[in-house]
C-alpha cells in the first residue's frame, strides 16, 4: 500500500481517512482499489500463511480498508472487517474461555447484549451487567466472585442510547490488574472522536455500518488490536464461523471512510447546537449531550474523547392528553425531514423511540427518543424540530 504505518502515524487522522489503503504509486495504477471478485486464488504449492487460498480466508478488497481502520485506532496491525457489527461481537466474545466472566454495561448495544445473554443462558459465560459509568460498580464486578474474576470486560462509551461514559483509563487498569481483555465498541465515536487503545483496550470494535461508511448503505463491522495473538485467534474465528464482508460492500466501505472527517466535523458541531436549544424547550423533560457542560458525563467525556460525537438523547413529556411515550411517538410522526429510522451515523438525520423494539433493556426509559444528527444544515434540522416540538400540546 502507499501509506506505511510510520506515514500515517504523523498524519493527522483527517488525512489518513483519504490518504490511507490507496494502491502503490506506480504509472497508470488507479488511484482507487479494485473489487476483486473471487472465490478463490491461483496456487500450485502447499498452503503457507501468506497465501490467499480461498475467498473466506482473503480478499483484496477487504486490506484498504483494514490497514486505514488498523491506521486510524493508531493500531500496530491491521484491522479486521466482518458482515456486521455482530459478527464482530460474535469473534470478540468467542475470546473468553468456557465459563468465563463477562463484565458487560447494562446499556450496551442491545444486539451485543442478547447474544451475551444467550450465551450465558447456554451454560457458555457468566454474564454480569453493570452501569458502566460507576467506576467502583465495574470494579466491584471485575473482582472475583465465588472464586471468579472477570475474563473479558466489555465497554462502551457513549452507550448506545444511554450516552453513559465510561472512564476508559481506569476500567481498563482494573481489568487487566484481574487479567481480563478489555474490548471497546468504539462505534459511536469512530477513531476520529476517541482511541480506545491509546486508553489502555486490547480490541476495538466498529459497526462500520454507522458512522465509518457513513451513508446506510452497508451492514459491516470490525476488530482492530495491536497484539498479533489476539488478532491471530480473531481471524480463526472469522474464517471457521464464515462472518466475512462481501467485496463490494468492503469497497463501499473505504469509499465512505474518505469523507469521515468532514462528516464527523458537520454533525458534531450540529449535534452541539441542537443539544443546547433542545435544552431549553419546554416539551422535553431531559436531554443527554456529553458536549452539554451540565451533562454528568462531560468531564470524563472531555478528558478521553477530542469531540462529544453526533447523537443526542432526549425524554418527551407527556402532553396534549397523551402518555409520555405515545408524546414521544407523535413527535417523531411530525417530522418531515428527520427521517423516522432504526440505526445511526448516517449523512440522514435519524430519530427513533427507541423503546420500540422489544429487546431493548426495560431500564431505557419508555419516552426516550434517540437522534442521530446528520450533514444536513443545522437550521433546517432545529426548524423541523422545533415545529414538531411546538405542535406537541396541541
Ligand atoms: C449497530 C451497532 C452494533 C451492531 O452492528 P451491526 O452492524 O448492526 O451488526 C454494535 N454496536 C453498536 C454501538 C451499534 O450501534
Amino acid at each position: 500500500m502507499s501509506l506505511s504505518d510510520q506515514h500515517a502515524a504523523s498524519l493527522s487522522a483527517e488525512t489518513v481517512v483519504v490518504a490511507a489503503g490507496r494502491p502503490p504509486r506506480e504509472h497508470d495504477a488507479p488511484v482507487n482499489p479494485p473489487i476483486v471478485l473471487s472465490s478463490t486464488y491461483f496456487g500450485t504449492g502447499a498452503l503457507d500463511d501468506g497465501d490467499r487460498g480461498y475467498g473466506r480466508y482473503s480478499n483484496p478488497t477487504w486490506d484498504p480498508f483494514e490497514e486505514a481502520l488498523g491506521q486510524l485506532e493508531g493500531a500496530a496491525l491491521p484491522g479486521l472487517l466482518y458482515s456486521s457489527g455482530l459478527a464482530a461481537v460474535s469473534s470478540a466474545l468467542s475470546l473468553i474461555p468456557n465459563g468465563g466472566v463477562l463484565v458487560m454495561p447494562s446499556h450496551s448495544y442491545s444486539g451485543s447484549l442478547v447474544m451475551a445473554a444467550e450465551l450465558a443462558e447456554k451454560g457458555l459465560l457468566e454474564l454480569r451487567t453493570v452501569d458502566i459509568a460507576d467506576t467502583e460498580a465495574v470494579r466491584a464486578q471485575i473482582a472475583p466472585r465465588n472464586g471468579k474474576a472477570a475474563d473479558m470486560l466489555w465497554l462502551e462509551s457513549p452507550t448506545n442510547p444511554m450516552l453513559g461514559i465510561a472512564d476508559i483509563r481506569a476500567l481498563t487498569q482494573a481489568a487487566h490488574d484481574a487479567g481480563a481483555v478489555v474490548v471497546t465498541d468504539n462505534t459511536f465515536s469512530t477513531p476520529l472522536v476517541q482511541q480506545p487503545l491509546s486508553l489502555g483496550s486490547d480490541v476495538v470494535l466498529h459497526s462500520v455500518t454507522k458512522y465509518l461508511a457513513g451513508h446506510s448503505d452497508v451492514v459491516l463491522g470490525a476488530l482492530v488490536t495491536s497484539d498479533a495473538k489476539l488478532r491471530e485467534t480473531l481471524l480463526h474465528h472469522r474464517i471457521i464461523h464464515g462472518g466475512i464482508a462481501g467485496p463490494f460492500e468492503a469497497w463501499l466501505a473505504l469509499r465512505g471512510l474518505r469523507t469521515l472527517a468532514l462528516r464527523i466535523e458537520r454533525s458534531q458541531a450540529s449535534a452541539a447546537v441542537l443539544a443546547e436549544r433542545l435544552s431549553a424547550h419546554p416539551a422535553l423533560e431531559s436531554v443527554r449531550y456529553p458536549g452539554l457542560v451540565s451533562d454528568p458525563g462531560h468531564d470524563l467525556a472531555k478528558s478521553q474523547m477530542t469531540g462529544f460525537g453526533s447523537i443526542l438523547c432526549v425524554q418527551v413529556a407527556a402532553a396534549g392528553g397523551l402518555s409520555a411515550p405515545e408524546t414521544a411517538d407523535k413527535l417523531v410522526r411530525a417530522l418531515n425531514l428527520w427521517l423516522p429510522a432504526t440505526s445511526l451515523g448516517g449523512v440522514e438525520s435519524l430519530i427513533e423511540r427507541r423503546r420500540r423494539h422489544a429487546a431493548e433493556p426495560v431500564s431505557v426509559p419508555e419516552n426516550l427518543v434517540r437522534l442521530s444528527v446528520g450533514i444536513e444544515h443545522v437550521e433546517d434540522l432545529w426548524a423541523d424540530l422545533k415545529q414538531a416540538l411546538d405542535a406537541l400540546d396541541r
